[in-house]
């Protein structure tokens, strides 16, 4: 559809200046959510026969839609994983969707693909995987998560007598939500080894041990996190990984959102084990600097994922002619049509070395080894664990659960900060306590005190 009936320069321009000015902005205003019905009253109909022009919608945008949004590269937003995309990445973002290329298929997409497969190539260096291993991104984590799992159990399935069992996933209860809701997408089972703490060696022993003879049939991969969403714990990934060989088992490791710290050496041991996952998890838009939306799925073996997931159809079997050849994303995970989402990456990689990606995640690491200093010097609040990767859990003595809500409400309602708390298990009891999780490396010793005063 061509855009005749507006003025095409203006707008751009338009859009340009608020990028330019959104991208140089570093404490951006901390937004909150309105409800539905409270947007509608002040937003009124936006879809109509006509259209209501582009220079109102986008005023829509601007004064209410995006005030009601939450900056996830705010430097004092430590909820959940917040996020902080590098300029580069950003700008480099708005390129991508201004070139229109389709990702599927080297054919369309030749030098869109080459350019993302070599921020691919950085990656797949950093997991110590042999030669062969490559990956391709995807939207998510939860995307590479069921990328790796379907192409586990394909591969299970190739024996004849697998063909019609149901599978089994061993996993710790540490594991990220999406391993569990991705498992019921492929529709397999899963058993949780308890732990508070690293999955060890001997926690899967125990667990494969534990199988009657038709569950071990039916058990075919083993799901280890490389730094866990609530606390950075990073299970025995060498323990677990020697299991796997000799029980025959896929090993797949979700490392969402701590693959980035493989570039940092002050914690790169901590994922010894690591090079023999047969898939690896990886979230660009994590801990790696990317915008929304970037995750990675990694592959020992791509074949694998080739035989898994390459889709047939007689409109696609020109992309496998010869004159066509090249690496297909699209034959190595879920989606089909997906836009070149490692591009922002390699731009930024491009533009700024890998040198000053080992510091960026540096910084998150030493915000909560500095966190974890102030709050140990702070009467009010104490250590709940050592902090892990740059996850710090900590508790206001004190405080009951509605409290810590309160806290977070306000601090949020204020336009203050986002800090959400979460709960810990100390023997059979869970507990709520705070939580930081570091990212932006613009987050400043000012901001941890600020929020910690918060709390008095
Ligand atoms: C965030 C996260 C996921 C899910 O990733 P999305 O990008 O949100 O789909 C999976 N596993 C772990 C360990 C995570 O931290």
């Amino acid at each position: 559809m061509h855009d005749i009936d507006i003025d095409l320069v203006e707008m751009t321009l338009d859009v340009v200046k608020y990028a330019i000015n959104r991208i140089t902005k570093t404490n951006p205003e901390l937004g909150k959510p309105k409800s539905e019905q409270e947007l509608r009253s002040l937003v009124g109909e936006t879809i109509t026969a006509n259209g209501i022009g582009g220079e109102n919608a986008f005023n829509l945008f601007k004064e209410v839609l995006i005030k009601a949004t939450v900056p996830i590269d705010h430097p004092r937003h430590l909820a959940f994983v917040p996020a902080s995309p590098t300029r580069a990445a950003i700008m480099f973002d708005l390129v991508t969707s201004a070139s229109s290329i389709h990702g599927a298929y080297w054919m369309e997409g030749a030098g869109g693909i080459y350019a993302e497969n070599e921020a691919m190539r950085w990656l797949v260096s950093l997991t110590g995987l042999p030669e062969k291993a490559f990956g391709v991104f995807t939207s998510g984590g939860t995307a590479a998560n069921l990328s790796g799992m379907v192409t586990a159990r394909e591969n299970w399935r190739k024996v004849p007598e697998n063909k019609n069992k149901k599978g089994l996933i061993i996993t710790s209860s540490g594991a990220h939500s999406s391993i569990k809701a991705m498992a019921k997408v492929i529709d397999a089972d899963i058993v949780l080894v308890p732990s508070n703490n690293v999955m060890s060696k001997e926690d899967l022993q125990k667990a494969i041990a534990a199988l009657s003879i038709a569950e071990r049939e039916r058990l075919f991969a083993v799901v280890a996190t490389g730094g866990t969403t609530n606390a950075g714990i990073i299970d025995d990934l060498k323990g677990i990984s020697e299991v796997c060989k000799q029980e025959n088992l896929w090993f797949h490791v979700d490392a969402a959102y701590g693959g980035g710290a493989l570039a940092a050496d002050s914690v790169r041991h901590l994922f010894q084990g690591i090079e023999n996952a047969d898939s690896i998890t990886i979230d660009p838009h994590k801990w790696l600097f990317s915008p929304y939306d970037c995750g990675a799925i990694i592959y020992k073996n791509p074949e694998l994922a080739k035989e898994a997931h390459a889709q047939e159809g007689s409109y696609l079997d020109i992309f496998k002619d010869e004159g066509a050849q090249g690496f297909n994303p699209s034959d190595y995970q879920i989606q089909l049509t997906r836009r070149v989402r490692g591009l922002p990456l390699w731009f930024s990689l491009a533009t700024h070395g890998t040198d000053k990606y080992k510091s960026a995640v540096e910084k998150g690491i030493s915000l909560a080894n500095l966190a974890s200093k102030i709050i140990q010097e702070n009467p009010i609040v104490e250590l709940v664990r050592e902090p892990s990767l740059s996850c710090v859990l900590f508790r206001r003595k004190g405080w009951t659960a509605t409290e810590y809500r309160d806290w977070t409400y306000k601090n949020h309602r204020e336009g203050f900060a986002l800090v959400t708390p979460t709960k810990w298990k100390t023997g059979n009891d869970y507990e709520t306590v705070s939580r930081f999780c570091f990212i932006n490396p613009d987050t400043t010793e000012e901001d941890i005190r600020a929020i910690l005063k918060t709390m008095e």
